[in-house]
């Protein structure tokens, strides 16, 4: 578990989604992320996010490990994935030809 006072800090990863859309074109908090540090599983959506850090942090929910790490500023958008060992994202559904 985390220190108490980074409890205080944290928040549902869904507020990860306004500064990934930066980068990515779909809502990856839908995307099943794959935690490298214990092998877990779970919508990114579920993940634990600091994001008063210099850069947005998330957090794997089972393990704490350090799963995606983002920051946008002037030297432009960087994401490391380091911590995940697989983020799967499911394609939109296609509209229905009838109808
Ligand atoms: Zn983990």
């Amino acid at each position: 578990m985390p220190a108490p006072e980074a409890q205080d800090r944290r928040l549902d990863g869904n507020a990860a989604a306004g500064p990934l859309a930066e980068l990515f074109t779909v809502d990856l908090t839908a995307a099943m992320a794959t935690c490298a540090g214990c092998g877990s599983t779970a919508p990114l959506a579920a993940h634990v996010l600091y994001a008063d850090a210099p850069a947005m942090v998330v957090r794997c929910p089972s393990c704490t490990y350090v799963v995606l790490r983002f920051a946008a500023d002037g030297a432009g958008l960087r994401l490391d994935l380091t911590g995940a060992r697989l983020i799967t994202v499911t394609p939109p559904a296609e509209p229905s030809a009838a109808g």
